[in-house]
């Protein structure tokens, strides 16, 4: 059965039931249709949230292999549930990039999906389309200053760092010219589109703590400079109220349920190769307010999303996870231990084992920040007994907890070891959280910080562009910000071919952004793109709706 198959046979309760399990009066949530709604944000309680216990669930690096952090998110939380702990999984929103381009969504996958999935695939409640119409509405605001000649702050169009965004995979639109067509149609100028994901303003939103931090941070977006070097701010242009009130529905959190119903929310997305890939603070506290357990995913490989959950969210919003999850499989270790893609199903110990170091060094960076990790091993029915023990004992001689969850097949009971393993922990207070680096370090030695001790690096080259790019943050006295990497996902280098443990790399940094209004810097590494391609078949040719308007294809 597919995973929309599986879905569909589920019988939904209404959400006012999941709003009234969490202690959430139900008039007070507004609905979304049936099974969807956005909770109150008055339900957030600071007081809640420091007595609540948040579990990030991350990975190794990703591979085609597949890992499954959402799935087996979906199912710790469904087990935790079933061993008596009122959890909440908190998720992000899916994009529509990803959905049409690679098969792949981002609601779970077997007996482990919160539904209903083909909805929160696809426009959900309008919240990614929000971010885009106040991203862009800030892209017409500066195009207009520069047309107008009563209001201009004498913006100079080639410093202009603000692109438009849209949540598709469409590489044609990466670079483009605006502004043809003569006097009355604008200034001609270079610009380009990003994937709404990878908006600052989806970042914004998902650090920002209530309606008020929002708008500032929006003001604090950084546009470019005038003709005489002064640099200028949404704020100048007078576009941050207008962002906020097409962003007011969208800041409040979303909730669903699981296939077993318990509750789910699901809210803010961005990607954790180009932004900090991770839900909303908002969300993660709500969850936190209402229940004991939060598990809580952060997107790809532990050097990304784990690193930046830790190093920009938590920081930032004050959190402290008691526990890190490393979700890995047998087929993803396989491959980085140099296994071919087609071999993938077949038993293979040595290529497991020589795929083990990429794990190792996900454990180590776990360790970094004083919690030492339990691993899930995301069971495919393809995993052989002897791969499966070879990697229980590789973590046995590293004394590291692991057990093998089952959750895509089973759904919650399939991962009762793993939830005991977690309470145990959490029970146990090991983790003694620590940020890696001091947010008011310069900026050079935080990105050497990560490229060393998270990715391996010997040492970090930046670009004349990055250099330069250097001393602006400095002169805007942005350089207290925290460190945001785009970096492939693929390898813990910048060189996406660098399997299992890359040693003996120099990291390039190409170029670096300001997120002024987030609150982060970007370096850029490799050739990360802000806005990706669709593949030669992408997943819409397979996509398709029936005469009752029932969806079939969405994996
Ligand atoms: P991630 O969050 O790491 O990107 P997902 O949880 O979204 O991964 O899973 C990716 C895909 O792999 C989904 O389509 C899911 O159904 C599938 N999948 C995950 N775990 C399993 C498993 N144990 N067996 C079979 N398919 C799985
Ligand atoms: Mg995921």
């Amino acid at each position: 059965m597919t995973d929309l198959e599986i879905a569909n046979k589920c019988q939904l309760q209404p959400i006012q039931q999941i709003a009234e399990n969490l202690g959430v009066d139900p008039e007070s949530i507004e609905m979304y249709g049936k099974y969807k709604a956005k909770l109150p944000l008055e339900a957030l309680d600071e007081k809640l949230v420091e007595r609540s216990n948040l579990i990030l669930v991350s990975a190794i690096s990703p591979t085609p292999g597949g890992e499954g952090k959402t799935t087996m998110s979906i199912g710790l939380s469904e087990a935790l549930n079933q061993i008596g702990k009122k959890t909440t999984v908190v998720l992000r929103e899916p994009s529509l990039g990803p959905v049409f381009g690679m098969k792949g969504g981002a609601t779970g996958g077997g007996r482990a999906q919160v539904l209903p999935m083909e909805d929160i695939n696809l426009h959900f409640t309008g919240d990614f389309s929000a971010i885009e119409k106040a991203n862009n509405l800030l892209s017409a605001i500066i195009d207009n200053n520069l047309q107008s000649k009563s209001n201009s702050l004498g913006i100079d169009p080639r410093t202009i760092a603000w692109k438009r965004v849209m949540d598709l995979n469409d590489r044609a639109l990466r670079n483009i010219v605006v502004g043809l067509g003569g006097t009355t149609s604008g200034i001609p100028r270079e610009t380009g589109f990003d994937i709404t994901a990878a908006s600052e303003i989806m970042a914004i939103l998902c650090l920002s703590s209530d309606l008020i931090d929002l708008k500032k941070r929006l003001g604090n977006i950084f546009i470019g400079y005038t003709f005489d070097k002064t640099p200028i701010y949404a704020r100048d242009l007078k576009a941050e109220g207008a962002m906020t009130a097409l962003l007011k529905d969208a800041i409040k959190p979303n909730l669903v349920q699981t296939i077993e119903g318990n509750p789910a929310i699901i809210h803010g997305g961005p990607f954790a190769n180009i932004a900090q890939g991770t839900n909303t603070v908002i969300a993660t506290k709500m969850a936190m307010s209402l229940s004991d357990y939060t598990v809580t995913e952060a997107g790809f490989g532990f050097d990304l999303g784990g690193e930046k959950f830790l190093d920009i969210k938590c920081q930032s919003a004050g959190l402290k996870p008691k526990a890190v999850v490393l979700t890995t499989t047998i087929r993803a270790l396989k491959y980085h231990g140099g296994a071919d893609l087609s071999t993938l199903k077949e038993p293979n110990v040595k290529a497991l084992e020589n795929g083990i170091p990429n794990l190792e060094k996900h454990i180590e960076n776990v360790e970094k920040f004083g919690i030492t990790p339990i691993i899930a091993i995301n069971k495919f029915s393809t995993d052989s007994e002897e791969e499966i023990e070879a990697l229980l004992a590789f973590a046995r001689s590293k004394n590291i907890k692991a057990a093998v969850a089952d959750v895509w097949a089973n759904g919650g009971k399939g991962a009762l070891e793993l939830a005991q393993a977690v309470v145990d922990s959490v029970e146990a207070e090991t983790a003694a959280f620590k940020a890696l680096y001091d947010w008011k370090s310069p900026v050079e030695e935080k990105i050497n910080k990560i490229a060393k001790e998270i990715y391996g690096a010997t040492r970090v080259e930046y670009s004349a562009k990055a250099q330069s790019d250097l001393k602006r943050i400095y002169n805007l006295g942005l350089d207290a910000m925290p460190i945001c990497m785009a970096k492939t996902e693929k390898s813990l280098s910048d060189n996406p071919k660098l399997m299992g443990r890359p040693a003996d790399f120099s990291l390039a940094v190409r170029e670096i952004e300001i997120a002024a209004g987030a609150g982060f810097i970007i370096p850029i590494t490799g050739n990360i793109m802000r806005m990706p391609g669709l593949p030669a078949h992408p997943a819409a040719e397979q996509i398709d709706v029936n005469e009752e308007g029932k969806i079939t294809g969405l994996f």
